[in-house]
């Protein structure tokens, strides 16, 4: 099928495109990388008057480090991500979710910005975001403001974004030095969207303490979940097989998952547990409780703690 009729607008600035948005009160889409949003204008799930191009937009697109943080335009494409020197540094999660999005030509169009307002609950950005803390910084005609995720997922593909504003950047804090991470998910086919992923941060000490763990859930309800109560056993038992079990066991039981037609709930439960103990014990195993014997070439070539 081909879209239905809509105007088509390319505006050369963030304002410029805000000023559309406010002018077609809801009635417009803007159009990052396409990816999500084309498919289903194709198959007239979307009917939008207009679309707002952000392909002409400079300066939407780049990835800075500074002050423990790292900053990335909303129209930075997801294979800019998956390349970044800085991105492999310091946010080794990230690279490695993003090697899960899709395929390469994909990748190469699609923007974290348009995935994170998509808001697919089983979408690896939306994870990435809530297990590591970031936000997002959102513009519109009353200003700025900035958003933790808990704050911008609503539900199923729905954001709190209003209809005139939109995504401009997204703030992540660099992850801590040695952390050990592994973001896992199972898929019928490669590329296709996770039935259930997870992503796994632990920061470990000496004696096999943890002194922080961050465990988030993709497909297992509306948004992404973040599992506090099983990241609790670890802090409190430490690191042991017995204590992923444990968590992995307590994360099964925090998930509400839906049943559809990909999966039912009782097996994206299970899912959850296997995963979740996957996840752990690769983080664990790429741990690195001194960080000061890294290589200081961890941002080059392989990615520090990833398999
Ligand atoms: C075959 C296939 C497989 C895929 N597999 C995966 C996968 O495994 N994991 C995954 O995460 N994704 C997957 N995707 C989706 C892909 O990652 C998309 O790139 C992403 O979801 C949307 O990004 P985009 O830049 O293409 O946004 P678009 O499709 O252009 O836009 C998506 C939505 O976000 C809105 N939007 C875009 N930019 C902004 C902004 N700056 N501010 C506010 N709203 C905005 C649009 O209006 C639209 O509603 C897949 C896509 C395809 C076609």
């Amino acid at each position: 099928m081909k879209p239905a009729r809509f105007a088509y607008h390319t505006p050369a600035s963030v304002d410029e495109a805000i000023a559309l948005l406010a002018r077609y009160g809801g009635e417009a889409k803007l159009l990052a990388g396409g990816q999500s949003l084309v498919p289903l204008l194709n198959f007239r799930l979307s009917r939008p008057a207009c679309l707002i191009a952000l392909n002409r937009i400079a300066g939407l697109s780049y990835i800075h480090e500074a002050a423990g943080h790292v900053r990335l335009g909303a129209m930075t494409r997801q294979r800019a991500i998956e390349f970044s020197p800085v991105i492999r540094r310091r946010l080794p999660l990230l690279a490695e979710a993003t090697t899960l999005v899709g395929h390469l030509p994909i990748r190469s169009r699609g923007t974290i910005g348009g995935s994170l307002a998509h808001a697919d609950p089983a979408a690896e950005y939306p994870t990435v975001l809530a297990a590591l803390g970031g936000q997002v910084v959102v513009r519109g005609p009353r200003g700025e403001r900035t958003l933790a995720a808990g704050e911008l997922f609503q539900g199923y593909l729905t954001t709190t974004l209003a209809a005139d504003e939109m995504l401009v950047e997204v703030r992540l804090p660099a992850m801590p030095e040695g952390a050990g991470f592994a973001f896992e998910e199972f898929s019928r086919r490669h590329g296709d969207f996770a039935i259930v992923g997870i992503a796994a941060m632990v920061v470990g000490q000496e004696g096999g303490r943890c002194s922080a763990a961050r465990l988030v859930i993709a497909g297992a309800g509306p948004v992404p979940v973040r599992l506090r109560a099983a990241e609790e056993i670890l802090e409190r038992d430490g690191l042991s097989d017995a204590a992923v079990e444990a968590a992995a066991r307590r994360a099964a039981e925090l998930v509400d998952p839906p049943s559809d037609i990909h999966a039912s709930a009782d097996y994206r439960r299970n899912l959850t547990r296997v995963l979740t103990t996957r996840a752990l014990h690769r983080a664990i195993t790429h741990l690195n409780p001194n960080p000061n014997t890294l290589s200081p070439s961890g941002g080059e070539g392989r990615v520090r703690g990833s398999s």
